[in-house]
């Protein structure tokens, strides 16, 4: 491991990293990957699939944190394209939440009583191999300004909207100019209390948290809510930290979301100190959700009843403000389903 007193990107000079360089500087390219971390292909326990359509993709902040010549690090499981993703499953699905059934204009979904949800950005700096915007082609679908007044018409119409998710992809893969322009329409919005973001772009490329954007958060007077998500404890390092400690100055409400993982995150020991962690950096579990039912992810999936025998096991270990809520998101269901 990259020891963590060092800046963990710097560029061949020295000099760190501004975060565009560093999603710039992205692995993309799975022998590149295995070489970084001293892993030797034929040695591989399991079957790779280095030409998947969902490419690898994954910044070298969030390598730093993995375990060199470890096959099964739980952070290398989940960024890196498996030959059983072809597997075919039932009720695994390309469009497992049916969204476009919530979706009035585009880039928007309206779903839940007083909060909306904006797809600020299809893009993304990882691709997860479990997420599921795996088979859109998002890339080619980036909103344009049009489509964002759209958007901003139909928040600005309805004064029961309360809070705007800015969700993706990841928001925070939208540059800081673009993202300031609709923060600070939403800003100006008098009927919505609350702004939310989120983003995993905290926890791949924690320089994200860059000072455009602490400047741009300085001039919201709403509620700010941000939920990060990581799901493994190893995912929490210093730099994450630091990223993490500005936000909380900004006066920021940091939550977390996970995903229940096979063979990442299965066991209690590692999700209660995921929580713990968590909580030592300013952050309180929010969900830990079961998997989405995404074509490609079922060799990530968890029986229910293993879901609520982990989820009760952190009732027995933890405070309950460190327990986060088990949910399932149903695309009939108009909020998180509880499954505990
Ligand atoms: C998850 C989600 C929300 C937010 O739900 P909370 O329970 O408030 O976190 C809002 N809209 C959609 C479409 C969602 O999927
Ligand atoms: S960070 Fe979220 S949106 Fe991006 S690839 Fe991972 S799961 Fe998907």
């Amino acid at each position: 491991m990259i020891p963590l007193s060092q800046p963990q990107c710097q560029s061949e000079k020295g000099q760190t990293e501004t975060w565009q360089e560093q999603l710039a500087g992205a692995f993309r390219d799975v022998p590149a990957l295995l070489a970084a971390l001293d892993l030797d292909r034929a040695q591989a326990p399991y079957a790779l699939e280095p030409q998947s359509p969902f490419p690898l993709r994954v910044p070298r902040a969030f390598v730093s944190l993995m375990q060199p010549g470890d096959w099964f690090d739980p952070l290398l499981l989940q960024v890196l394209p498996l030959a059983r993703e072809s597997d075919r499953a039932p009720g695994y699905s390309e469009d497992p939440l049916r969204e476009r059934d919530t979706n009035p204009v585009p880039g928007l979904i309206h779903k839940y009583h007083g909060r909306v949800l904006l797809i600020a950005s299809p893009a993304c700096a990882v691709n997860c191999r479990y997420c599921f915007r795996r088979h859109f082609p998002y890339d080619e679908n980036t909103p344009s300004q049009a489509d964002w007044e759209l958007a901003l018409d139909y928040i600005r119409q309805r004064s029961d909207i309360q809070e705007v998710i800015l969700s993706g992809g990841d928001p925070l893969a939208l540059n800081d100019r673009r993202l300031d322009s609709l923060v600070r329409a939403i800003n100006d919005i008098d009927h919505v209390a609350t702004l939310r973001f989120h983003s995993r772009l905290p926890v791949v490329l924690p320089a994200r948290i860059s000072p455009p954007f602490m400047d741009t958060l300085q001039a919201i007077d709403k509620n700010l809510v941000f939920v990060i998500h990581s799901n493994h404890p190893a995912e929490i390092g210093n730099e994450l930290k630091g990223a993490l400690r500005q936000l909380r100055s900004a006066g920021v409400t940091l939550l977390n979301q996970t995903v229940l993982l096979k063979g990442v995150n299965d066991d209690a020991q590692t999700l209660e100190s995921l929580s713990r962690r968590l909580f030592n950096a300013g952050v309180l579990p929010y969900y830990l959700h079961q998997l989405d039912r995404v074509a490609g992810a079922s060799h990530f999936e968890l029986g229910d009843d293993k879901a609520r025998y982990l989820h009760r096991a952190l009732l027995e270990t933890l405070p309950g403000y460190l327990v986060p809520r088990l949910v399932r998101e149903d695309p009939d269901i108009p909020y998180k389903a509880p499954l505990a």
